[in-house]
Order: C-alpha cells, then structure tokens, then sequence
C-alpha cells in the first residue's frame, strides 16, 4: 500500500501526515515535516475519522417545498441543486442587481480554492459581495503588519527561530492548547534558559510554563504595550541607531507614550510596575528577543492599534530584522495565511493586491482575459455584510464555503436571523453544520484527504496538500462546484476544476506582488518540504526570513503609528458587571462542526465550560459543575462552571466551539475596529447566575 504525504486538515501548523490505506479505512501518523518534527495534537491523530464519517454530506440536499424553509430537506441531484442555485441567482441579480449575491469564504480553503472563489464572485458572478471568515481572525494583526512593514507574513521568520529567541512574550496567545506541537520550539528554549512571559488574563496552560505571566484586565493590552515602551525610552533601553536607520515616525510615538508611566498602567491593567519594568528589561538586553500575538491581544474593537502597539515596541527595541528576533502574530486557521493573500477578502485581489489599486487590477484583469472596468470595487467587510442580509441592499442569495458563521459570528442569534432572511442560502460543507442546518441549498464538498490543493502556514510556508483517496461519488470539490455554476452563468470559459492548473493561474496573477508566488511549483514544494514566499522566480529559494535588509515600504523603512488606549466598545456596568473573553479548548477546532464529531475529542470534552474565578463563583452561589446562566446585552448562553483561580476575579471565560444553548458568540459584541473591521470577539460585559437543569 502506498502512503500518502499531506498535512493536517485543522490549525495553521499545518502539520505532516502520513496517510497509508488499511482496508476499510485509512491509517494515519504523523510525519516528519519541519515544522511538526513528528508531533501531533490530539485533533490531528484522530483527523482520519472525518474522512468516513457516518454524519458525512454524500448527496447535495434541497428544501422539499423550495418556497418554505421550514420544509425538511431532502436529497437531490446535483442537477437540481445547481439548478435551484442559478435560477434564484439570476432572479436576484436582475431584480436588485449583481452584488445582491455573495459568497462568504474561509481560512480553511486551499489557496486555489481562496483564489478561485474570489475570482468567481468578481467575474462570473460580477459582484462586490466577498468576504471571509478570516475577518473574524487575522485581519487586525495583518492590517497592523501592514501598515509596519508593508506586508503581511504572519511569522516573518520559520518557527525553528522561536527556539533561538532568549526571551519570548507572548501576547493573548495560547499555543499549548491552540497548536500543542509547536511547544517544542519555546520548549526547546526554555531549556537553554530562554525566559518567556505570558500575557493573558487567564493562567493558560502555556502560562503555566512562562517564566511569568502578566495578567491584564481584557482590553488593556495596548495601554500595556505603551506602557514596556515608555520604560524603555526612560530606562535608556531604545535602539537609537535602528530607530535613525531603519525606521519612520518614532518621535510622534515617543511623544504619545510618555503618558503612559508605569504607576498609571498598573492601574489601567492591574499589571505590577515591578513586572512591566523587568518585563522590558528582559526584551530589551535579555536577546534575541521576539514578541509574539495572537487573537487575545487582537480581536478587539481597538485590535488593529494594540497590534501596533507591540509592533512598535519590537520597533524600538530593535528587535525587526535582526536574526531569532523580532514580531510575528500567530496565525490560527489551517490556511490563515494564505486564504488572506488571493482575493476571497472584500478588499483584496490575489497577491496580496488592493482591489482599489488601479495597477492591481490591469494586472490581474489580464491573467484573467478580462477588462479591468468589469472589476467590481471592495465591498463589505464580513460582519457588515452579514448585517444586512436579506435588506434593501443586502445580499440576497449567498453562498457559503467552509464557513460555520452560524456558530463563529459575533452576534450570532442576530446572524442567524440575517441568515434567515436570505432569498437563497447555499452552504458547501462536508458536515451538516449549525449554518448548514438554515440552508437552502447544501452542498457535499471533498474534504482534506480527497484533494489537491496548496496551503500556505503560520510561517508563509507554501506547501502540499495531497490526495490520499478519491471522494465519494456524489460529492464534488468546490473547484468542481464553482467551475460548473460559472459554467450555468455563461463564464465557464474562465474556470478550471483542476487544482494545479489554477495554481499556475494563481502563480500569474500573483507575480510582482506582496504574496509573490511566481517562483512556487507542485515539484518545488514536493522536493523542498515546502517554499516560504515571496518567491518571484523558480530560481529564487525563497525568503524563510523577512526584513534582514530593508522593509517593502516606499523607503525601505518600517513605520511606527502612533497608537492610544481607548476603552472597550462595552463597558460592564451595574447590570452586566463582568468581562466575558472568548477562545480555544485543545480538543476542538474553531466552530466545532468537524471535531465535535470525533468520538475522542467529544469524552475529552464532552461539553463547554465557563472558568470562573472561585471569589467571583462564591458571590453567586456557583459550585463546581453548575450550570450557569450568562447574560449580555444580545442574549444568552448556558455553561456548566469551572471554578479556577488562575483567572482574573472580574473576567469569566468561555470557548467558542459549540453552538445552539452552548454559543458563546450569542453573547459577544459586533463592534468593529475602525481599521481592520474586526469586531470586539474578546471584550463584552456579562451578568452571570446559577440556574436549574430544565
Ligand atoms: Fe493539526 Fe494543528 Fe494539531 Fe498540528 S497542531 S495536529 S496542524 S490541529
């Protein structure tokens, strides 16, 4: 039996696997890829499961009275299927016109599949109307990048670095849960004396193995971050040379910090003074020294400016460029990075190009055999699109692909009521999910083992995706789905359903820009376990590590702005009197629509848990195990309690995995940063109360 070589169908490590057929089923173990160097998660040793699945979509399905979504849905042939979607789609385009149909992607979509759906809602569809769940996740890290150093690379340097770094902070992230594998890195330093400080309101698992943990009230991390560099320009600990040599804009910066003393950041953040001084005098003489965030530090209404904060103090430390050292932000979905660089984003076209950029869009007009005026420009961003759903000027018909916004939404009962209101919702998903559930139309889409593709991981590593076994014979691969509707439309002409041959278009359309894949072939990332971009020629090796020389910014400088604290968009108050923050379990991925399925993970955790702090659970009568009510300004969730010290007294957490009663994103706020439109995910104010089993 021949093995197949792929990666992981979850988290942005993207990690090696091996597939090798055992009749009936496939047997899985890890590889011995760089980045995984044989480790695995719990979620990836049990990742063969999903591929026969007994709740697996093997047919499309259809509502059995199209005019009434109450009506049960039945099987269908994809005739039908595609058939429902073009009629509803041509009646809605010539009724409200072209943006009145959308499509919302997903980071989990190869990039071929990324690329090609952005391509298809521009060109066949003729609509402004994308966006991507990628909005709900990366986007205030990489508008901050991108305003620095002008790109985007989540780590502008391989994994291996972290190991090199003498002192890491971590901000708002939590790897030992979110990717357990990549612990071997900060393992592997702490055990050459590298000393890593955590930031996080809660005593995560990867805190619990910091040299220390800054526990800041949520929504405080930039007035934190303001406050390292205040130090540090006071302490004499700025880098003068690097910031006169390499960098634009400091004195405006030095000039807004300053504010930030170190007696008034303990107040603002609960942060010990002692803390924030040996915190900065680690990063800044304690070297190689990196910073790194994540999601904690960055879905917030102010996310896009807290990321510049730490951006900024990376910047003045020197720490940009320079080897094992540095900013990077974490990347969280299995395709993150690259399903943000090839055009599924409102705003964007492939190669990490604005679609507002007239050069941009000559360019990939012409990859594409199009005139550039038929090009759409941006339209909305993901939450503000969902807002409008089915309204005068909404989106009417959508589809969805690899997305569960039913359950990863904020706001999410007001979502499903948008949802709802739909003329036609299409969900392309391998699972019947919560999102599904609504829709119209559902569509069987391959999954991981059963396609081709490229992903592209936390590092900028292009890489692989193999086909160890073919999909059942009634599902499709969306390249599949999206070739044949493009075909109904009249555009079929501009699709192709072949993998690697829209890699090469996307090679084309992606040359000469930020995201350069030019230089990338399936034999390149077969033969070099994977090439990081930019590669702009097939005799470029490819850049592991950015900004050793110069930064891609009209002077070849990085750019400090100048950033403010400002309060959370809500507040608690008298009748909401506590924080909610939101994340991750180990054994579950993002929505949970694959790993609730997957018996193991399920008894390990069979049910979300609120963590509550035993002072804040004593005050209301909550005992271990109890069910507990919470309460926002948007409705309501049910969780039983997890009492545990480790946890900010004024701050409850739950994770986002579950939906129906268990939906925490029933509770978070849509408050959109001003910048990135990311919205609030980790900040709202909640009641809380026992309750009784009903
Ligand atoms: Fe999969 Fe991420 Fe776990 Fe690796 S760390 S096995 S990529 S879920």
């Amino acid at each position: 039996m021949t093995a197949t070589e792929t990666h992981c169908p979850y988290c942005a490590l993207q990690c090696g696997i091996r597939l090798t057929p055992v009749i009936p089923r496939v047997q899985l173990e890890p590889a011995d890829f760089p980045v995984n160097r044989g480790g695995l998660c719990a979620k990836g040793w049990t990742a063969a499961e999903l591929l026969d699945h007994r709740d697996r979509l093997l047919t499309p399905l259809v509502r059995e009275d199209p005019a009434d979504r109450r009506s049960p849905l039945r099987p269908a042939t994809w005739d039908e299927a595609l058939d429902r979607i073009v009629t509803a789609i041509r009646d809605s385009q010539r009724r409200y016109g072209p943006d009145s149909v959308g499509a919302f992607g997903g980071g989990g979509l190869t990039n071929e599949k990324a690329y090609a759906l952005g391509k298809f809602v521009r060109v066949a569809l003729r609509s402004a109307s994308i966006d991507y769940n990628g909005r709900f996740c990366m986007s205030s890290a990489a508008t901050a990048a991108n305003r620095a150093f002008g790109i985007d690379r989540g780590l502008p340097f391989p994994l291996e670095d972290v190991a090199r770094a003498r002192t890491v902070l971590l901000v708002g992230a939590n790897p030992a849960d979110a990717m357990p594998p990549s612990m071997q890195y900060l393992d592997a330093g702490r055990a050459e004396g590298a000393r890593h400080i955590v930031v996080d309101p809660r005593l995560t698992a990867t805190a619990k193995g910091a040299y220390r943990h800054l526990q800041p009230l949520p929504g405080t991390d930039l007035a934190l971050a303001n406050g390292l560099l205040h130090l540090a320009i006071r302490e004499g600990l700025i880098d003068e040379d690097y910031i006169r040599d390499r960098t634009s804009g400091f004195e405006a910066v030095r000039a807004a910090v300053n504010a930030y003393w170190p007696a008034r950041v303990e107040r603002m953040t609960g942060v010990p003074e002692a803390h924030l001084r040996e915190t900065v005098r680690l990063l800044a003489t304690e070297g190689p020294a990196m910073i790194l965030t994540a999601r904690g530090a960055e879905q917030h209404s102010n996310g896009t400016d807290t990321a510049q904060a730490y951006l900024n103090l990376a910047l003045a430390l020197g720490l940009v460029g320079r080897p094992y050292s540095g900013y990077g932000t974490i990347t969280g979905q299995g395709n993150g990075q690259g399903g943000r660089e090839h055009g599924q984003k409102a705003d964007q076209l492939p190669g990490y190009r604005r679609l507002d950029d007239p050069a941009a869009r000559e360019h990939v007009a012409k990859v594409w055999g199009i005139d550039p005026a038929e090009l759409p420009m941006p339209g909305k961003s993901a939450y503000e699109m969902l807002d409008r759903l089915g309204t005068d000027g909404g989106v009417r018909v959508l589809l969805v692909l690899a997305s569960n916004i039913a359950v990863s939404a904020p706001h999410a009962t007001h979502v499903i009521d948008r949802l709802r209101a739909l003329d036609l919702l299409v969900v392309s998903d391998i699972f019947l999910s919560e999102t599904a559930a609504l829709a119209d139309v559902v569509l069987p889409t391959a999954q991981w083992a059963e396609e081709e593709g490229t992903m592209t991981n936390l590092e900028g590593r292009v890489i692989r995706r193999r086909r160890a076994l073919p999909p059942p014979p009634e599902v499709r691969t969306d390249l599949r789905f999206m070739a044949d509707l493009a075909g109904l439309l009249g555009r079929g002409e501009f699709f192709s359903a072949e993998p690697r041959e829209v890699f090469e278009e996307l090679r084309r359309a992606s040359a000469g820009g930020i995201a350069d894949y030019a230089g990338i072939t399936y034999e390149r990332l077969d033969a070099e376990q994977g090439v990081f971009w930019p590669c702009p020629s097939e005799d470029h090796p490819g850049t592991p590590r950015l900004f050793a020389e110069d930064f891609p910014t009209p002077g070849g400088r990085a750019r400090f702005v100048r950033v403010e604290h400002r309060d959370p968009h809500e507040l608690p108050d008298r009748q909401f009197p506590y924080v909610l923050t939101t994340g991750r379990t180990m054994q579950q991925y993002q929505s949970g629509n694959q790993t609730r399925r997957v018996a193991a993970l399920t008894m390990a955790t069979p049910e979300p848990r609120v963590e509550l702090h035993p002072d804040l659970a004593r005050r209301h009568g909550i005992a271990d195990s109890d069910l507990v009510e919470l309460r926002s300004r948007r409705g309501r969730a049910f969780f039983r309690a997890r009492l545990d010290p480790g946890i900010r007294p004024d701050t409850v957490f739950a994770p986002f995995h579950w939906g129906g009663d268990n939906a925490v994103n029933a509770l978070t706020d849509p408050a959109l940063d001003r910048h990135s439109r990311m919205p609030a995910f980790k900040v709202c104010a909640v009641a809380i109360s026992r309750t009784e089993e009903e």
